[in-house]
């Protein structure tokens, strides 16, 4: 990021604050490169994971998977038909019996070899996790594979204590289980739903997102290393058909899905009536609510955190900025001086906190809405970067002068996209974070405890963070309202979604 560029970008903003004129006016520090350089070992080629080894898929059919960092083909991945995934749950099917008898303790065991194995190739995963979705290597190495790990060592510690879940109940496992998860956290949101299936005695039938396969495939070589029961855990990739073959099978006794509103709202159409238990977690429009008491630098932090995080590929981001009227000023002035420090690009680099969108297909639905949004009057701030030629990268963006009625504000953009609104009283802070069709996160920024426990208990979302924003943690029940879906993940709450009360 040159000099100049800031300079033009923010002549606008006075100020005078030293640090601030520093990054406005002087002569900003260049970062050298930083390029990650573990090998991702990741083979040319993934035959479908089932059984307990990987074989070619019946469709015969491969495709490509690509980096979006460069655009570059990665690997090939099998592409499973209606016949592959018959396959997978008759796997599934036939590992049940042995597997949902074994004592907890047993089963704990597995889930512990698993978390161990992960952590032993961490660095190898987190690269791998960037090189094919995008994400920063620093988020991939200090968020994502630490995280999966701690969601299997979680869910391990219950295997052998299930009496303590469901006091003076004895909690069954329900069958065999479908998982379909989405491409924004991959081998996270795979980790969030095999961990509590096993734990419990469930066989698992798992989906990938298309553009994401990779780590998955990874983490079956662990299974396979761990001497999970051949069976236990299946992991067949390809499209939606693929995802819609798993969601319609009959062995499956639940189907638990992550991802959009659209594909959760035909799955429950197609669920209904058949008895099979589901769990859907979608999509969000968080809001992220700053009030004027607020400690303001560290609100500023966290609404970087909120929505540039991944990219703001993340179903439970900050994505609406709710300022109190009378420090909308300070917060905006505050905003544009620290996105104008962020570095976008390379997500291998380890300096990069912006990587790359997704997919193309994603690229162009973020592009298609703020420019629909800019059309439609919104005053757009971005800080002036170099984004690489090759591969999909967008600027971090802020979207002011909107209002409920804009399309930025109502649909999940799902990109590095925030839309800014105000208000003055708590009421009006709580109607508007609640008018949203979503009900997943918000977050509440301000000095009074009191306040934030008020606001948080007229909040309609799943999770609400105070003074902070996206923080998880395996303990704490994940899920969202209206329809940002239904169920919990995480959490003695999201174990039980995995058993029968008996
Ligand atoms: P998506 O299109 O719904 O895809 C999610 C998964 O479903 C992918 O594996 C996809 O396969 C598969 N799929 C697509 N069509 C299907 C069908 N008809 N039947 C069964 N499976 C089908 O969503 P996405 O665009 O990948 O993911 C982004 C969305 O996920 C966002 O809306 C986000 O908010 C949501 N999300 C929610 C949470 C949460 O916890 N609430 C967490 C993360 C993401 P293909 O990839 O092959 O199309
Ligand atoms: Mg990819």
């Amino acid at each position: 990021m040159g000099m100049e560029g800031v300079g033009r970008n923010l002549m606008s903003v006075k100020t005078k604050n030293p640090v601030a004129r520093e990054l406005l006016f002087g002569d900003l520090w260049e970062f050298d490169p930083a390029p990650e350089s573990a090998p991702a070992e990741i083979k040319g080629r993934y035959g479908l994971f089932i059984g307990g080894k990987f074989v070619a898929p019946k469709s015969k059919k491969y495709f490509d998977s690509i980096s979006p960092r460069n655009e570059e083909k990665i690997s090939e991945i099998a592409l499973a038909n209606g016949a592959d995934v018959d396959v997978a749950y008759a796997a599934a099917g036939k590992a049940f019996p042995a597997w949902s008898k074994l004592p907890g303790a047993e089963r704990g065991k597995y889930l512990y070899r698993l978390a161990r194995l992960l952590q032993d190739r961490a660095r190898e995963f987190a690269v791998a996790e960037t090189i094919d979705g995008g994400k920063p290597i620093k988020e991939a190495r200090d968020f994502d594979v630490p995280m999966a790990a701690a969601h299997f060592f979680y869910h391990a510690g219950w295997a052998d204590k299930l009496e303590y879940a469901a006091p003076g109940r004895n909690l069954a496992p329900l069958g065999v289980v479908g998982q379909v998860i989405p491409w924004n956290f991959p081998l996270l949101m795979m980790a969030w739903k095999l961990a509590p299936a096993l734990a419990l005695g469930n066989t698992v039938v798992l989906k990938p997102a298309e553009t994401t396969s990779v780590t998955a495939l990874k983490f079956a070589e662990l299974i396979r290393d761990a001497g999970l029961p051949p069976g236990v855990v299946n992991i067949v990739t390809g499209f939606g058909e693929t995802g819609g073959a798993i969601v319609k099978h009959p062995t499956a006794a639940k189907i638990a899905f992550t991802g959009s509103t659209g594909v959760g709202k035909w799955i429950q159409r197609e669920l209904a009536g058949t008895g099979k238990r589901l769990t859907l977690e979608l999509g969000g429009k968080g809001a992220n609510i700053v009030f004027e008491d607020a400690a303001i630098d560290q609100a500023v932090e966290g609404i970087i955190n909120g929505i540039f995080f991944n990219q703001g590929h993340v179903c439970c981001a900050g994505s609406r900025l709710l300022v109190q009227e009378s420090i909308e000023g300070e917060v905006m002035r505050k905003l544009k001086l620290r996105m104008n420090t962020l570095k976008t690009g390379d997500p291998l680099d380890k300096n990069t906190d912006i990587g790359a969108i997704n997919s193309k297909r994603q690229w162009e639905r973020i592009t298609e809405l703020v420019d629909e949004g800019v059309k439609d009057g919104a005053e757009i701030f971005q800080p002036e970067c170099k984004l690489p030629k090759k591969g999909f990268y967008y600027a971090p963006t802020l979207l002011g002068g909107v209002t409920q009625s804009h399309r930025v504000v109502k649909e999940e953009i799902f990109g590095p996209v925030l839309s800014v609104l105000t208000f003055r009283t708590p009421d009006e802070a709580v109607e508007k974070a609640n008018n949203t069709a979503y009900g997943l996160s918000a977050g509440v920024w301000t000095d009074k405890g009191s306040k934030y426990l008020k606001i948080a208990t007229q909040l309609k979302s799943g999770v609400v963070w105070g003074n902070s924003f996206n923080k998880f943690d395996p303990t704490s029940p994940f899920g969202g309202f209206k329809q940002s879906g239904f169920g919990r993940e995480g959490g003695r709450q999201g174990l039980l979604e995995y058993g029968e009360l008996v």
